[in-house]
């Protein structure tokens, strides 16, 4: 699968201000710092294009990016971030939150979740707003090249586990690297076929 172009379209502070179009849209979500600019970045080969490292506490926006004039990647303000104030991450959480519920463009979510650290109540908060919701949603393992291979199955074994209280069937996940490359091929494929298939 190729990205012939990838192009920033827009930030929008609240889902009325996203762009108005009727293309398909696969959305980006996580922990601050899990890896998501990175992993976009690296999906479209291009080092800019998602801001790394922004500062958390500053304003947080729906960025838009439209690919190959036919779908967008959508990346989701970070949640979880500890230093700055409750309503700050309130008023994040409930952007998102409205975000995924209204937006009639969504075609799937990926959360990411770093594969280093033990799973986090408030990923499993998400994952479970998103499953109760009945939104379509996989998850993305980042930073598979900061653990020893022989961990990454044990680590996503944790995680699972600890999803199955909560869901009989754990959703569709991949691995990744945002160093080098790792899941890049399959994630594209899987997007690019879900949205061949969509006005079949
Ligand atoms: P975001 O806040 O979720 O957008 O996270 P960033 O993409 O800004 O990444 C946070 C930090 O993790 C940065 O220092 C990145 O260089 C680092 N990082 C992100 N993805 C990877 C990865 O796959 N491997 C490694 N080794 N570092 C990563």
């Amino acid at each position: 699968m190729k990205i012939t172009e990838a192009k920033f379209v827009k930030s929008s502070p609240r889902l009325e201000e996203c762009p108005n179009t009727n293309l398909p849209e696969y959305v980006f979500l996580g922990r601050s710092n899990v890896g998501k600019s990175s992993l976009i970045n690296m999906l479209v080969e291009r080092n800019k294009l998602s801001k790394t490292s922004s500062i958390p506490g500053k304003t947080q926006l729906i960025n838009h990016f439209i690919i190959n004039k036919k779908l967008f990647f959508v990346d989701l303000p970070g949640y979880g971030w500890a230093k700055t104030s409750k309503s700050n991450r309130e008023s994040w959480d409930n952007m998102t939150k409205k975000y995924l519920l209204n937006s009639d463009k969504l075609v799937l979510i990926f959360i990411l979740i770093d594969i280093r650290i033990k799973p986090q109540e408030i990923d499993i908060k998400y994952l479970n707003f998103i499953g109760k919701n009945n939104l379509p949603v996989n998850i993305i393992f980042t930073k598979a090249d900061k653990i020893k291979k022989s961990q990454i199955d044990k680590r996503i074994n944790e995680f699972t586990s600890s999803l199955s209280k909560y869901w009989s069937s754990i959703p569709n996940y991949f691995i990744s690297s945002s160093l080098n490359k790792t899941g890049r091929n399959e994630i594209l494929k899987y997007i690019f076929e879900i949205n061949e298939n969509l006005n079949k």
